[in-house]
């Protein structure tokens, strides 16, 4: 019987999870709830009810994971705990400075309730953790470097938004190309956040607004852009719709460490992400996991879990013997 998968959320999240499914044929779409009006959310799959979320316990039997496609400010810090009381829960959470307290939160309610959790999966975190791990291990003497972008970043995007005098706008996170090469070479350079990472912003002014404040209130925003170099950008609104409304992202994680009696050889690991859709990819990413949390779950173990608790073959669904005949 195909995996039944419940979607809580129908924002870019959910709709990638509902198209990914047609890449995962041991899955199959039960049902997506919204807190919005049900009769407000057109989904794409036929057959398929969108439900209230209020009405979800009525659905506990009839789901074996459900992903929580909320946004990671506000909604999975809630979402995720209260729906682990109900179902086996599978989450994107990415405020990587309260992971550790959604995990033991949501740990909690689901060990008392007898159900299975995932957290923090996706491509950072997720993959990108996988080989922050791989590294530590492989080159304990060594340095880790993580890139991010070409990409948006919703957060710096929304603090953008909040500018007065600001309609609408984007920003990209964009890597530094000197920077990026000098860790390929295994210079081991020591970069600041200044060094690493610089910001391009997008923006569209209210009729009237004075331009000069706005850019300097966005480059001197302390935690978002003051410690960045930050270009802006006055755009029209057309603009802004016509060429940066793509959801395109990536990154580049790296290890680079010495080994040998002298620590006289050089290695570099890197592990590159280029993605045309972040959430589409994501999603392929949450799928294979939810098989995993499926085969835990059957498998009796009770709590939350992340990247690092599954053993890659159970993302897979070719049997061991396949999987050492053809990937090994
Ligand atoms: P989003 O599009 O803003 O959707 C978040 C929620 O907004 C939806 O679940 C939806 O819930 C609600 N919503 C309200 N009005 C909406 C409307 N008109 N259209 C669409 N949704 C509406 O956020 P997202 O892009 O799916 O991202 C969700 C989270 O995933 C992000 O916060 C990010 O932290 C995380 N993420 C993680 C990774 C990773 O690698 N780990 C990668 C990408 C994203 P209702 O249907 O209940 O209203």
């Amino acid at each position: 019987m195909a995996i039944r998968i419940g979607i809580m959320g129908y924002g870019n999240i959910g709709k990638g999870i509902e198209t990914a499914l047609a890449d995962y044929p041991d899955m199959e779409l039960a049902v997506v709830f919204t807190r919005r009006n049900p009769a407000d959310v057109k989904i794409h799959t036929s057959g398929v009810p969108v439900v209230s979320a209020g009405e979800a316990e009525k659905w506990k039997d009839k789901v074996d994971v459900l992903v929580l496609a909320g946004g990671s400010a506000t909604d999975l810090p809630e979402q995720t705990p209260a729906y682990a009381s109900l179902f086996n829960v599978i989450d994107t959470f990415d405020t990587h400075a309260h992971i550790s307290e959604h995990f033991a939160k949501v740990d909690e309610v689901a060990k008392n309730h007898g159900k299975t959790a995932m957290i923090s999966v996706g491509w950072d975190p997720g993959l990108f953790s996988l080989a922050r791990l791989f590294g530590h291990v492989i080159l304990p003497d060594g340095k880790d470097y993580t890139f991010w972008g070409r990409g948006v970043s919703q957060g710096h995007s929304d603090a953008i938004r909040r500018v007065p005098g600001v309609k609408d706008g984007k920003q990209y996170t964009c890597p530094v190309e000197s920077a990026l090469e000098a860790v390929r070479n295994g210079e081991n350079p020591v970069l600041t956040t200044r060094d690493m990472h610089t910001r391009e912003c997008y923006v569209v002014a209210e009729k009237g607004a004075d331009r000069g404040t706005i850019e300097n209130t966005i480059k001197t925003m302390p935690n978002y852009f003051a410690d960045y170099d930050t270009t802006v950008h006055f755009i029209s609104e057309e603009e802004l719709k016509e060429k940066h409304s793509g959801l395109a992202h990536g990154g580049f994680v790296f290890r680079s460490g010495r080994t040998g009696v002298h620590k006289e050889h050089d290695h570099v690991m890197e592990y590159r992400l280029k993605l045309d859709s972040n959430p589409e990819f994501t999603t392929h990413v949450v799928l294979a996991y939810a098989r995993a949390l499926y085969r835990f779950a059957k498998e009796g173990k009770k709590g939350c879990f992340t990247v690092f608790d599954v053993p890659p073959a159970y993302l897979s669904s070719l049997s061991g013997e396949e999987l050492r005949a053809h990937l090994l």
